[in-house]
């Protein structure tokens, strides 16, 4: 049940807060007692003052997770175990879910329906999801002649190391955690500099579950220093990363400068949303058009910024688009009314804001936007037209709520122009033709091609990047996330 704003307020005036690091079990300071400030993005206030983790206490934490992974008492215990303790995780999400979303609310500007969403809904479903794929993973048996058994058993890969943005905080540390937990990993979890409460409050919730110590532990603090010492740690076997494509690559380079750990990469995007010439500008795609572009604020990989829109129905698409957008609602996070929060910080609205203006500069029209009349770092939702592919508005990742609609004659043109990016995350085309949309989903070069809806695809369908949106061995979500925390061993038994 949705509460008002006044009860998420009440919520909010009686928070606790974790502070410290969770390693072993226990929430500790940091080893020499370093701290950083997470700020609510709202009042620009500090919300709290939080450990911020050394390659010290990210070398305790490693030694401690390898000491449990090989004890067994998580890694080798019984499936049905396993899976009993993460029900009991996902049960325990969803009894704190009001507070939890409140956190998140408070430390990202997200609204607090988006975080009820992500922290009541999908979260819970997706340790389910995990919890149920245990008992039913298993290796195979390959052919051989009768004298000899090959076996290919999957074993989890060890210690695995989960990094995670600030755009989801928790939603995207249970994308890693839930499957690499489910395979029976030992992880570490590095939250966002600027948003580590929600993952930290749910660390005590895995104790609570049952889950042993040592088997999850969650460092706070910043990329550079304990982000790196998790990425060149000699005795980690797995790093999965979700943030931007520029830090997806420094674990490369972290990885084969050090132990040659495996390394999966989500990365960042700028999506195409097709709209070719015989679709119906129905209120659906026009809802989809502009869900797709400004939720979450635009703070969203998967945004579908580049608006490809046939030129036949370019005028009313951008009236459509444009009307709907004035719904829109920005205000008050913890207001179950507001559809748009704040930036997550003041420092990203800047950045923002510098691509509107090289928009503007690079001769687009804005056609939708402004300022905001609210304190806080807000963004009114923006849209341009006239975008052509070598702006920068169409080339570069804005991560705020920055629509560009260009105008194309025909199919063909619109593949070429989707396809003309170093990114390729997600697409999403409307068409009423079946040929066309076979056509398109299996020529544009993205992870995920959505028809006639914009859609991330669930939980059972894995997510992820061509080219620079991600690596092309790995995915989050699906079976295939699982696999990142398995590897296949052959036992080969000869008959004497
Ligand atoms: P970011 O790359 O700045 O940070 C991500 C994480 O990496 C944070 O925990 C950060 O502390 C850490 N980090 C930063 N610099 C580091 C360094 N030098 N060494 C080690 N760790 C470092 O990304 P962000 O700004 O937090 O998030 C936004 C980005 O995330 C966008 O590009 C977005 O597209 C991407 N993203 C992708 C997906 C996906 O599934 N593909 C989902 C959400 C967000």
């Amino acid at each position: 049940m949705t509460l008002t704003k006044e009860q998420y307020k009440d919520i909010a005036g009686k928070m606790r807060f974790n502070t410290k690091a969770f390693i072993n079990g226990k929430f500790v300071d940091a080893n020499d007692g370093n701290t950083f400030d997470t700020i609510n993005p709202l009042t620009g206030k500090v919300i709290a003052t939080v450990a911020h983790c050394s390659d010290a206490d990210v070398d305790t934490a490693v030694k401690i997770a390898r000491e449990t992974f090989e004890s067994g008492v998580w890694s080798r215990c019984d499936p049905e175990h396993r899976k009993t303790v993460l029900l009991k995780l996902a049960d325990l999400l969803d009894e704190n879910v009001n507070e939890l979303a409140v956190l998140e609310s408070l430390d990202t500007g997200k609204t607090i329906s988006d975080c009820l969403e992500e922290i009541g809904v999908e979260g819970p479903r997706h340790i389910r999801w995990y919890a149920e794929l245990i008992d039913k993973t298993f290796g195979k048996v390959a052919p051989t002649t009768e004298d000899k058994l090959a076996i290919i058993v999957q074993e989890p890969v060890g210690v695995a190391g989960l990094i995670v943005p600030w755009n989801f905080p928790l939603l995207m540390a249970i994308w890693k955690i839930a499957p690499s937990l489910a395979a029976g990993c030992s992880s570490i979890v590095k939250p966002a500099e600027d948003t580590p409460l929600s993952v930290l409050r749910f660390a005590e919730l895995v104790i609570e579950a049952g889950i042993p110590n040592g088997v999850l532990a969650v460092l706070p603090g910043f990329g550079a220093t304990t982000g790196q010492a998790i990425g060149r740690h000699e005795d980690i076997n797995i790093i999965s990363f979700t943030g931007s494509t520029q830090t997806g690559g420094k674990f490369l380079s972290y990885a084969g400068e050090t132990n040659l750990k495996a390394v999966a990469l989500e990365l960042g995007g700028k999506s195409p949303f097709i709209v070719l010439d015989d679709a119906d500008l129905t209120d659906e795609l026009i809802d989809n058009a502009v869900n797709s572009a400004f939720w979450n604020g635009g703070q969203n990989c998967s945004a579908n910024m580049r608006q490809i829109v046939d030129k036949s129905l370019v005028e009313e698409f951008t009236k459509k688009v444009i009307e709907r957008t004035k719904q829109y609602v920005l205000g008050d996070p913890l207001d179950p009314n507001t559809d748009i929060g704040t930036m997550i910080t003041q420092k990203h609205k800047e950045r923002v804001e510098s691509f509107i203006q090289s928009g503007i500069d690079e001769g687009a029209v804005m056609v939708h936007g402004g300022a905001v009349d609210l304190d806080g770092p807000y963004v009114h939702p923006t849209i341009f037209t006239g975008v052509t592919a070598n702006m920068k508005i169409a080339k570069e990742e804005i991560f705020g709520p920055v629509l560009g609609i260009m105008e194309v004659d025909g199919m063909e043109e619109a593949l070429a122009l989707a396809s003309d990016s170093e990114f390729g995350l997600h697409a999403t085309v409307f068409t009423n033709d079946l040929d066309r949309a076979i056509y398109m989903g299996r020529r544009i070069p993205c992870g995920t091609v959505s028809i006639n809806e914009f859609s991330e695809g669930n939980i059972a369908t894995p997510f992820g990047g061509y080219k620079k949106s991600g690596s092309s061995l790995t995915r989050d979500n699906g079976t295939e996330a699982m696999q990142q925390y398995l590897q296949d061993k052959t036992i080969w038994i000869s008959r004497k």
